[in-house]
């Protein structure tokens, strides 16, 4: 293939655009984003030789390697990883294929701090080597292909791109980045050597460079042939906690996350018994942008005894914890393993079961904390994954009960944070239901009639306002033996809290207002059921109520819209 020249696709050109001045200010993530599709490479290629030895040619270790030409000013990142045939260099270099690019541009666009971390969330972290490149070369082979097969990928990062064909005997993929005026910094050993130590340490790969010594005769450190090892190398979560600082594990859980944030809490554990594992499991502080998407697998990443299998590995947590992110790493599963097989695997089930009680367990310690700054967290956590939790309730049986007591409500006595627990500590004597109330909004469940005869009584009632509370209730009917009971449903029925004159009253008033009733009921008989004189409201002169057992006004409404 002759040298060919091809224009960038659209969205490419304008990320490039974007991302070159937008995050300039943080210039240094570029050797993380390099470093970390060299790991991949390393990665897939480990991967894809499970079933084909001979993709490893005569190098079977894997490694990445740093260095730089001070007088070219280039800074070249190479790896020996899978490599890129001529079609695949195109299609990953040249067009973006990934969903949510639109998404990530407009929040560069938009008035929110420019977060480099996006970078690496919306997968466009190559292109963040425009930031200190004002042109970068890529030349790589495809692993299994032929020497005379490597490709030669080149862009000044504008408009363009060249593509061409060039012998290339070692597989694998070098960067070459050649530094725009003023980036002299990364031709520097310290300089990057200080960045990997920091954003790169925990990659399980050998990341080398060239030693330097110092040279008596020149008086300064010079570079010499001999490559050495600039990170520890062995996986973070095979290392024991004594040995892991907060900072590392909290730089560990930017990388695989892509969160700008700290995470709110995380858990590491080696597990033996009946399956033999290690976790380690994040809790993000932020819902991400795309945590709506339920066919979105999950974050957790699976190894099997520290060779990456898959990212996202959906089976290994429930849908309900999509927001967990963190790496399994098993030590029965074959490597050969399929999603497929994920699915049936009793050792998956019993990582799934395990690591679902661990991430509650650090919910419950959150909740339940003395501690009011945790407490807060847990309020903060609830603001941003509460409905998502919700959704567990239907999904995990078993942990329904714990799950119950995570959950917080706005009730009639509290805006926010109410749990069951709280609910029933409160409750007046004789009551014996949880009561709630459903609607669109804390304004409208607020302001509802049939709350009257409630307030007027000080009984506490919860406003359930989010949408996947009428699914939540289809699940759950009590708490603690007490039924949750809706206050819009049927003739309430307030038990041993009902006033006995009250009831007498409306008995005699019913007998009074027949002839009106009839004739409600007749005029009315196609669209309502039933017409009766109830004890429930206090100010209002009417209100709609449901029977027991049938779809509640509010959810007879979110069905309409939903077209059903
Ligand atoms: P992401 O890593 O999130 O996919 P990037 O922009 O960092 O996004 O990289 C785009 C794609 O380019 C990668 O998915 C991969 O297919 C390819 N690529 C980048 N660097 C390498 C490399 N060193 N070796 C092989 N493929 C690479
Ligand atoms: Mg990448």
């Amino acid at each position: 293939m002759t040298k060919q020249t091809h224009a960038f696709q659209a969205e490419v050109k304008q990320i490039l655009h974007l991302v070159t001045h937008s995050l300039y200010s943080n210039k240094e993530i570029f050797l993380r984003e390099l470093v970390s599709n060299a790991s991949d490479a390393c990665d897939k290629l480990r991967f894809e030789a499970l079933d084909n030895a001979a993709l490893f040619e005569d190098a079977p270790n894997l490694e990445v390697r740093i260095s730089f030409d001070e007088a070219a000013r280039t800074l070249t990142i190479s790896d020996n990883g899978i490599g890129m045939s001529a079609e695949e260099a195109a299609a990953h270099l040249g067009t973006i294929a990934k969903s949510g690019t639109r998404e990530f541009m407009a929040r560069l666009e938009g008035d929110q701090k420019k977060d480099a971390q996006l970078i690496g969330q919306f997968g466009v972290g190559f292109y963040s080597g425009f930031i200190v490149a004002d042109r970068i070369t890529v030349e790589t082979r495809r692993a299994g292909l032929a020497a005379d097969q490597g490709v030669r990928w080149s862009s000044e990062g504008t408009g363009e791109y060249e593509i061409e064909n060039i012998n290339k005997p070692g597989r694998g993929t070098d960067v070459i980045l050649h530094l725009r005026e003023g980036e002299d910094e990364f031709l520097k050993t310290w300089r990057v050597k200080s960045t990997v130590a920091k954003y790169s340490d925990h990659i399980s790969l050998p990341i080398l460079m060239k030693k330097e010594t110092w040279d008596a005769e020149a008086a300064k450190q010079v570079v010499t042939d001999e490559w050495e090892p600039v990170n520890k190398a062995s996986a973070l979560w095979s290392r024991s906690k004594s040995e892991i600082t907060p900072e590392q594990y909290q730089e560990f859980y930017k990388q695989i996350s892509h969160d700008s944030e700290a995470p709110l809490a995380y858990t590491h554990n080696r597990v033996e018994g009946r399956s033999e594992y290690t976790q380690l499991l994040y809790i993000p502080a932020k819902a991400p942008f795309d945590l709506w998407n339920r066919d979105k697998r999950g974050g957790v990443k699976l190894y099997v005894k520290r060779v990456f299998i898959m990212d996202d590995a959906e089976a290994l947590m429930p849908v309900y914890l999509r927001f967990v992110k963190g790496v399994i790493d098993s030590a029965d599963l074959p490597l050969n393993v399929s999603r497929e097989l994920l699915q049936e695997s009793r050792d998956v089930k019993a990582i799934r079961e395990g690591s679902t009680k661990r991430v509650l367990g650090m919910l419950e310690s959150l909740a339940n904390s003395e501690d009011a700054a945790e407490k807060q967290k847990y309020a903060d956590f609830w603001k941003d994954f509460g409905q998502v939790l919700k959704e567990g309730i239907g999904e995990d049986h078993a942990n329904q009960e714990r799950l119950a007591k995570l959950f917080r409500f706005a009730s009639t006595q509290a805006d926010a944070n109410v749990s069951l627990a709280d609910y029933v500590a409160r409750m007046k004597e004789g009551q014996e239901a949880v009561y709630y109330i459903t609607a669109d909004s804390l304004a409208a469940a607020k302001h509802s009639p049939q709350l009257e005869i409630f307030r007027k009584k000080g009984i506490e009632v919860l406003l359930l306002v989010d949408r996947v509370d009428e699914w939540m209730l289809s699940h759950l009917y009590e708490f603690e033996g007490k039924p949750l009971q809706s206050v819009a449903k049927g003739s309430v029925d307030l038990g041993k809290l009902q006033d006995e004159a009250e009831k007498k009253k409306a008995e005699a008033t019913s007998e009074a207002m027949k002839p009106l009733l009839d004739k409600l009921k007749e005029s009315l008989k196609d669209r309502a059921r039933d017409v009766r004189v109830t004890t429930r409201l206090v100010d209002s002169p009417a209100c709609i109520v449901v029977e027991e057992g049938d779809v509640s006004g509010h959810l007879a409404r979110l069905l309409k819209q939903a077209g059903q």
